[in-house]
């Protein structure tokens, strides 16, 4: 059987999730789905990132451990995943016993193959980014150093540590970043390659001391240090599928593993991690899935930004988890960035799933009913409609293959909004004979019902079992399958904002 493993970045749980996180679980639950009712095997892996100095102080300002503190954010972030009916197969913590015991012994491995050595640094580093900026990264304003990213203050920092020999691989990885057709879309590629030819790959100082940081994974070659968040934090693709504990498993799915990932983490997720990969001899990841972001103001959601949208207040304003979903994979753009915009949301609501998708469920539902009892037996199929369902078919797979899931969705709404046309041109509710054109309306619905499934996964349970009939692995799908359809419901899908 084909494997699909797919993986969100590991959410630090300092906040409550907003959609910018949402953005990127339900596009790997859109996948993951996509290939379920493919054939796939799926293995999806979402969680928390819960080590490091970022944690530790947020724990101490509420005056908690840090455990008891990643102890009451898990469980919110698991309740949103519940509300956007997000269907992960692990939520894995990076302070698990399976996943500690594994960055350890990494860790070790590393250490014995000559990847790892003891050395001093010093340099500016930003806690909220967990990193190190160099001259030209930094932003100078007054005479202070500040992040780029967070527009803080930077904190010089001198110490022993561990580095991880990265410039030994340079060559390595560039060479597959270029040619290994793995970071998609490929403007990506071209931007980390970019990088590696301008400042190199650089050793990368890979533990911090126990005295400053005491939340980690402690180094089983040195019991003063603690890994890296980051390299503690990106094996967490390997612990989820049982790498160095379950050999079956690790080799059923990593051949097929998709990482999707902000842009914000490129860098961490191609050049570092897919050095760390073949030091460890293990093949780089099936394909790194990169997206831009939904911006508010112009700006990257964040709570230093202060221009969060809330995952809330999307479902209380659309009212459905299908809703919300459909929304942020209609606006998905891996390549640009994308304005929230109420009235832009707004509209794409009233206008697609409250008339065109929900109008059209209604009628026909209303129709089917009144008309006919519920019972409509196949007939004369109407030539246009066909044609553009079976094109709509093979296009969406071709489309959902390439990640193109804001274009697959719209070819599911032009067949609706032909269906309408259809169905306001041939009248059935005065029609003498209204079972063709009802039959050739509820076809449509169906074939889009099916196609919409992996996004609206609820709404598509709803109509399958008024309308009656079946959601079928999309290869399946055809045009003029259904021998009777037995309508029970004509259910009122989304209420207009
Ligand atoms: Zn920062």
């Amino acid at each position: 059987m084909k494997t699909f493993y797919v993986t969100t970045p590991i959410y630090y749980p300092n906040d409550v999730p907003h959609i910018g996180h949402a953005y990127t679980t339900v596009l790997a639950d859109v996948l993951a789905r996509w290939h379920k009712s493919n054939g796939y095997d799926v293995f999806f892996l979402t969680g928390t990132d819960e080590h490091g100095l970022k944690l530790q102080r947020s724990a101490e300002k509420a005056g908690k451990t840090p455990k008891e503190f990643v102890d009451e954010m898990v469980p919110i972030f698991k309740k949103y995943w519940g509300l956007l009916d997000i269907q992960y197969d692990r939520f894995i913590r990076t302070t698990d016993p399976d996943h500690e015991e594994l960055v350890g012994r990494v860790f070790e491995r590393l250490h014995e193959k000559g990847y790892v050595y003891k050395g001093k640094y010093s340099g500016w580093y930003c806690v909220s980014c967990e990193k190190f900026y160099s001259e030209g990264e930094y932003v100078e304003k007054d005479g202070q150093k500040l992040c780029p990213i967070h527009n803080k203050p930077l904190e010089w920092v001198e110490e022993e540590t561990y580095f991880l020999k990265l410039s030994a691989m340079q060559d390595e990885i560039l060479h597959l970043i270029e040619e290994g057709n793995i970071i998609k879309p490929e403007s990506y590629a071209r931007e980390v390659a970019n990088r590696i030819k301008k400042e190199g790959l650089r050793d990368l100082s890979v533990a911090r001391p126990k005295s400053r940081v005491y939340w980690g994974v402690e180094l089983p070659f040195d019991k003063d240090f603690v890994a890296y968040v980051w390299i503690d934090a990106l094996l967490n693709y390997l612990t989820g599928v049982g790498y160095l504990r379950d050999n079956s498993r690790f080799e059923k799915y990593w051949p097929s593993a998709h990482h999707i990932i902000g842009k914000d983490i490129l860098w961490f997720h191609s050049a570092i991690w897919f050095s760390v990969l073949r030091m460890l001899g293990v093949a780089p990841p099936k394909m790194l899935v990169v997206h831009a972001y939904i911006v508010n103001r112009g700006l990257k959601m964040g709570k230093s930004t202060g221009n969060v949208v809330m995952i809330d207040d999307l479902l209380e304003r659309y009212g459905s988890s299908d809703a919300v979903r459909y929304l942020l994979m209609r606006l998905l753009n891996l390549e640009k960035d994308v304005e929230f915009d109420q009235n832009l949301l707004d509209s794409i609501y009233n206008g697609e799933l409250a008339d065109t998708y929900g109008n059209l469920v209604r009628r026909a539902g209303v129709l089917a009913l009144r008309r006919l009892n519920g019972e409509v037996v196949k007939a004369g199929l109407d030539e246009s409609l066909a044609s553009l369902a079976t094109e709509v078919i093979s296009k969406t797979q071709q489309l959902m293959g390439d990640l193109k899931i804001a274009e697959s969705l719209s070819l599911s709404f032009d067949l609706l909004r032909e269906a309408n046309a259809y169905l306001n041109r041939t009248q059935p509710w005065s029609s003498e004979d209204p079972n063709k054109p009802l039959y050739n309306v509820l076809e449509a619905i169906r074939i889009s019902t099916n196609l919409l499934y992996p996004v609206m996964p609820k709404t598509s349970e709803i109509v399958s079992r008024s309308l009656g009939f079946e959601i079928i692995p999309p290869p399946n799908l055809a045009y003029g399958q259904t021998q009777l359809f037995k309508v029970k419901d004509a259910p009122i899908l989304f209420k207009k904002v």
